[in-house]
């Protein structure tokens, strides 16, 4: 995979300088999501202008951006706008058209590139990926197969029993547990293909889940890498709910596991940018189970929100310094953390009725960090903010998080 991708030598953009048409270093972002947000607040803190490009006028980047510019992702003279605005640009969503970046890379440093991100959208080459460098990464995915073709689905049915129960799952524009249907038998396969109106897909063993995690990897142009320890996940209907940051939240031997997995799989890619691998610990009879690699993200994720809080460099940083070329920072965790997602459930009752949730009583508590995207509609599933909690010792913090929980209406969290 390295030998397609150059490894392109990329003059620094410093903040705050000029080029020789006397135009203010800015950065720019496809996408105006909450990470657009956290990306353009990380960039600005650091003294660059910012555009992002978004067709939604209250985009929740958009709104906190030097330049907004309102068109769709593919548009011609929108990219071209961002182009000839930006010294530098990077994406923050999972869907993003790969043809932009491509077009955008004719002028301007993009990243992460088109063909890494191509490889991310799509889980059929985002495995075969996780298969080509498993044996540096020293983890395997899931047992899969391939569904494209009736003929292949038929293959399936006749002569891999072995991936039953399983999930199929679309192989592009699935997240948040959307594209998915669990199966367990030949004709429950056959018919959930057919409610997918027959995409392309992968059928998935089910696993035994003894938890999730995650690991965030920045890489540089220049090819230096720094990464996060890994950080535990708990999803709720499949949707990340809790995450776990703190020395001692998996098996130390696991977690240096995945670390380095995720490291390699940056590598192999010749990735340039935040990188987020997503792993399974799976059951399998050992002491502690087995590390399976799930999916990766071609950029920040929620996961790693808490970095804003508990690290003295966040994953927004890195994006920033990995994309204008600046020296990359190891990352250091200062406070162990618990990040609550706060999805729009947060604003309504029991009976489904509109409220404020009561950030007096959330706020009052020590070591609670509020993030609210700016999001004007709340709506069930949709996320609107995250609250991370902070404090000296992982059982204050736990302690915290049960309380913040409780009072922002989620008894059923488990936050332990
Ligand atoms: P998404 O793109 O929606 O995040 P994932 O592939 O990560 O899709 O699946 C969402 C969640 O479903 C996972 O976080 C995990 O909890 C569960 N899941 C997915 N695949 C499997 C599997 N093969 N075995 C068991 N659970 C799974
Ligand atoms: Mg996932």
């Amino acid at each position: 995979m390295n030998d397609g991708i150059q490894e392109a030598a990329m003059t620094p953009i410093f903040p705050g300088s000029e080029d020789s048409a006397g135009r203010q270093a800015t950065l720019g972002v496809l996408g105006g999501g909450q990470l657009g947000r956290m990306f353009v607040h990380a960039a600005q803190r650091l003294g660059y202008l910012t555009a992002v490009l978004d067709p939604d006028a209250q985009s929740p980047a958009g709104r906190v951006s030097h330049y907004h510019i309102q068109t769709d992702y593919d548009d011609p003279a929108g990219l071209t706008q961002l182009a000839h605005l930006c010294q530098a640009i990077t994406t923050e969503f999972e869907n993003v058209p790969a043809q932009a970046l491509q077009t955008l890379a004719l002028t301007r440093p993009v990243a992460p590139g088109a063909a890494v991100v191509g490889i991310a959208q799509n889980r059929i080459e985002e495995k075969a990926h996780f298969t080509a460098c498993a044996d540096v990464s020293g983890v395997s995915c899931a047992p899969y197969a391939v569904i494209e073709t009736r003929a292949q689905l038929q293959a399936v049915q006749d002569e891999r029993a072995d991936l039953l129960p399983g999930i199929l799952k679309t192989a592009r524009l699935g997240y948040d547990g959307k594209g998915q249907v669990r199966v367990k038998t030949t004709d429950e396969l056959a018919a959930a293909w057919a409610e997918l109106g027959a995409a392309a897909c992968v059928l998935e063993k089910m696993l035994p889940l003894t938890a999730e995690c995650s690991v965030l990897v920045a890489r540089g142009w220049d090819g230096q890498v720094v990464s996060f320890a890994p950080q535990r996940n708990v999803h709720v209907e499949g949707i990340l709910a809790v995450t776990h940051a703190y020395a001692g939240n998996m098996p130390p031997a696991l977690a240096t596991r995945a670390r380095d997995a995720a490291v390699s799989i940056a590598q192999h890619l010749g990735y340039v940018g935040v990188l987020c691998v997503e792993f399974f610990v799976v059951e399998d009879g050992s002491a502690h189970g087995m590390l399976v690699v799930n999916e990766m993200a071609p950029r920040p994720h929620n996961s790693g929100h808490y970095t804003l809080d508990a690290c003295d460099v966040s994953q927004f940083d890195l994006q920033v310094h990995a994309m204008a070329g600046l020296p990359l920072p190891r990352p250091r965790q200062h406070s162990p953390a618990i990040m609550l997602n706060l999805l729009g459930d947060v604003w309504f009752d029991g009976n489904g009725q509109r409220r404020e949730p009561d950030w007096i009583a959330v706020l009052s508590l020590p070591g609670t960090h509020l993030h609210l995207y700016g999001k004007l509609q709340a709506r069930a599933g949709r996320k609107m903010g995250h609250l991370t909690i902070t404090g000296p010792d992982v059982a204050s913090v736990k302690t915290v998080a049960r309380r913040a929980a409780d009072l922002l209406g989620l008894p059923g969290l488990d936050v332990s």
